[in-house]
C-alpha cells in the first residue's frame, strides 16, 4: 500500500534521512520508532507530500507522491508534529474548514464531521474555542482533521508527546481503535508505547532503517545478552552458594542493596531468558529464599538504536536517481 524506496533527505551537508526503504501493508498499525533526531518527522513530512526528498520515491497505492500528489495525498490523513490548529476557532469550525479544503461539502461533510467528532470523543468540546482545550483534546482535534476525507492511511507524528499519563492512554486507545478501520503509522521515541500498540515496528536511527519487525521479535532482540537482575532476602554466602549450584549461570555480580537484601546481576547461557528466570525462581523457592525481584535486563534503547544504525552502514550505497529538489512547501491541512 505504501512503498518507500531509497529515500534520502539532505539539509546541506547534513543527511537527515539516508537511503530508507520499507513497505507498509494495508490494515496494520505501524510504529515508527527512533530517538530524537532520527529522521521520523522528516520521513513523515516527505511521505505525506509536505516536504521534498533529495533522492528516492514514495508511492501510495502506486501513486508517486511527487508525480501524482493529489491522488496520493487523498489516501492519507496526517497529523504533523506541530498540528496547524486555529486556536480562535471551535473544533467544529476548524473541522468544517479542513473538510472543505479536502473537497467535502454539504451533507457529506456534515455526516463525516458527526462520525469523526463522535469517534475522537470531542463532542462535548465541539463548540469551545480550541485555545481553551487541554493538550489531550487539542490532539484529538488534530486526529479528527486527519480522519476527514476518509483516507485509508492515518499518519500521526508523535501523537502522545506532551500529554499527561491519562491523556496518553486515551490517545493510545484511539490509535488502536483507528487501527481496526485504517492503516495507521505513528511515530514515537518510546519503545514501550510502540510495543503496546503496533503490529509492526519500523525502527530508524540516524536516518537509517535499523529494524523492521514485530514487537515480539524486536523485544527478543532487545533483551540484553541473557542477563537477569534479581533481588533476594538473604546473605552473601547463601546467595553465592545457590548461584554456584545453577549450571546455566555463567557469571554473577552481587551487591548489598538494603538490610538483609542483595541484588545480583546474572548472565546465563540459556537463549530463552524466561526459561532461565523460571529455573532461578524455583531454585530460590526450593531453598526458601525470598526472591523480591527478578527481571530480564533490557539493553539501553539508545545503545540499540546506535548499534542497529551502525549495522545499517554496512549496506551498499545505492546510485542516486531522479531527485526532487524543489521544496513543495506545506500544503493545506
Ligand atoms: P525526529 O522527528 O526523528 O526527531 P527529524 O526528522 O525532525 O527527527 O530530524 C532529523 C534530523 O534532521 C535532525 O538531525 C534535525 O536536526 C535535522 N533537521 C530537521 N529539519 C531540518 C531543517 N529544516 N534544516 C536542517 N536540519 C534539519
Ligand atoms: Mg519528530
Amino acid at each position: 500500500m505504501i512503498e518507500i524506496e531509497h529515500l534520502t533527505k539532505r539539509y546541506g551537508a547534513h543527511t537527515a534521512v539516508s537511503d530508507l526503504s520499507f513497505q507498509v501493508e494495508q490494515g496494520q498499525i505501524y510504529g515508527f520508532l527512533g530517538p530524537n533526531g532520527a529522521g521520523k518527522s522528516t520521513t513523515m513530512n516527505i511521505m505525506t507530500g509536505c516536504l521534498s526528498a533529495t533522492e528516492g520515491h514514495v508511492r501510495i497505492e502506486g501513486h508517486d507522491i511527487f508525480d501524482e500528489p493529489d491522488k496520493a495525498k487523498r489516501l492519507m490523513g496526517y497529523l504533523p508534529e506541530q498540528p496547524p490548529l486555529y486556536l480562535n476557532e471551535t473544533p467544529e469550525e476548524y473541522l468544517r474548514f479542513v473538510g472543505e479544503a479536502k473537497g467535502l461539502r454539504g451533507d457529506a461533510l456534515a455526516r463525516q464531521m458527526d462520525g469523526i467528532i463522535e469517534q475522537t470523543g470531542i463532542g462535548a468540546m465541539a463548540h469551545r474555542r480550541i485555545s481553551t482545550l487541554s493538550k489531550g483534546y487539542k490532539q484529538r482535534v488534530g486526529v479528527a482533521q486527519a480522519l476527514l476525507g476518509s483516507p485509508k492511511v492515518i499518519i500521526l507524528d508523535e501523537p502522545t508527546v506532551g500529554l499527561d499519563p491519562i491523556q496518553i492512554i486515551e490517545i493510545r486507545d484511539l490509535i488502536k481503535e483507528l487501527g481496526r478501520t485504517h492503516t495507521v503509522i505513528f511515530s514515537s521515541h518510546i519503545l514501550s508505547e510502540v510495543q503496546a500498540i503496533c503490529d509492526q515496528i519500523i525502527m530508524i536511527a540516524k536516518g537509517k532503517l535499523a529494524a523492521f519487525d514485530t514487537p515480539e521479535n524486536l523485544e527478543r532482540r532487545l533483551l540484553a545478552p541473557n542477563e537477569l537482575v534479581l533481588t533476594a532476602e538473604t546473605d552473601e554466602e547463601a546467595l553465592a552458594g545457590l548461584l554456584a549450584g545453577m549450571e546455566f549461570i555463567s557469571a554473577a555480580q552481587m551487591e548489598r542493596t538494603g538490610e538483609g537484601r542483595l541484588t545480583a546481576h546474572i548472565r546465563t547461557d540459556r537463549t530463552d531468558i524466561y526459561e532461565a528466570s523460571r529455573a532461578v525462581f524455583f531454585a530460590f523457592a526450593q531453598r526458601g529464599i525470598p526472591l523480591l525481584e527478578l527481571t530480564p535486563k533490557k539493553a539501553n534503547l539508545e545503545d540499540i538504536f546506535l548499534e542497529l544504525a551502525d549495522d545499517g552502514d554496512a549496506q551498499p550505497e545505492t546510485a542516486p536517481d531522479a531527485g526532487h529538489d524543489t521544496e513543495s512547501g506545506v500544503e493545506e491541512e
